[in-house]
């Protein structure tokens, strides 16, 4: 079972309103527990959120309804919980994933606690309020973009809220592949993210983005088809889109896979049809 510290750090005095979540990664290596004992010789004036998460550990250092100084501006601090992912730094995939996960569950948990909606507007990455490369590495992990790192967490965050209102009792639900099973259900909702990318100087031709699984277009037709399936049409530098298809690994073998997602997509509207 999970570790929880409970710990006032600071108290500069109630949230305003409570408006939703901040997810950020700690760029550092530290555990929760070194965290703790860091924070407390710290000047906060230089930054502290409300959690420190690790897998291993929960760390709350501020009450919920507590203003805390984890957003950059001042209005925002008013109004979010921040939670640190941490050892974003210098954990494996798998070790960070899992950290994430015991983060998005305590999100869960605090969301439901104070009946907020799980969306955009309550789910927010830190980079939304000023410019920063936070989270950076959920960023790396989940699809490079503002949109794809929300909806990951916005789907992450519905799943673990379809466990259990408490972190533990999420825990206590899950099997042995709680990413997996997330992805299970995101399919059965249906809800696809499509994106039609290509180069500003169209020489590159289109990249299909569905949920995050990219895969090179072969055929102009596919690209209509996604684009009457609903599909948005993306226009990316040159320059970033040679970096979106060196970072996808995208090559002749996934356009094996644009068969399977258009036979999916026409039954899907089929189905809407009905
Ligand atoms: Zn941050």
């Amino acid at each position: 079972m999970v570790k929880k510290i409970n710990t006032v750090l600071m108290d500069v005095g109630p949230l305003i309103s409570i408006d939703g979540v901040v997810i950020h990664n700690d760029a550092g290596s530290g555990s929760p527990e070194r965290y703790v004992n860091w924070l407390a010789g710290r000047n906060k004036d230089l930054g502290i959120a409300h959690y420190y998460i690790t897998k291993d550990c929960i760390a709350r250092v501020i009450d919920t309804n507590l203003i805390g100084y984890h957003t950059g501006r001042w209005p925002s601090n008013q109004r979010y919980i921040g939670y640190e992912v941490c050892q974003s730094m210098s954990a494996s995939d798998a070790d960070f994933l899992a950290n994430e996960d015991m983060t998005l569950m305590q999100a869960a948990e605090d969301l439901l606690f104070y009946g907020l909606p799980i969306n955009g507007n309550t789910v927010r990455l830190h980079h939304e309020f000023v410019s920063t490369s936070c989270p950076h590495r959920s960023m790396a992990l989940h699809g490079n973009s503002t949109e794809s790192v929300k909806q990951y967490f916005i789907d992450r965050i519905k799943y673990f809220a379809s466990l259990g209102t408490t972190v533990d009792e999420m825990l206590a639900k899950q099997g042995q592949q709680p990413v997996d099973v997330a992805k299970t259900q995101q399919e059965e909702e249906g809800e696809e993210i499509m994106l039609m990318v290509r180069s500003k100087s169209g020489k590159q031709g289109y990249v299909g983005l569905v949920n995050g699984s990219a895969f090179g277009i072969g055929y102009i037709e596919t690209v209509s088809t996604f684009m009457k399936a609903g599909a948005k049409e993306v226009t990316l530098p040159d320059d970033d889109f040679n970096r979106l298809i060196e970072s996808q690994k995208i090559d002749e073998k996934t356009l094996v896979s644009i068969n399977e997602i258009s036979k999916k997509i026409s039954s899907q509207n089929a189905e809407k049809t009905k």
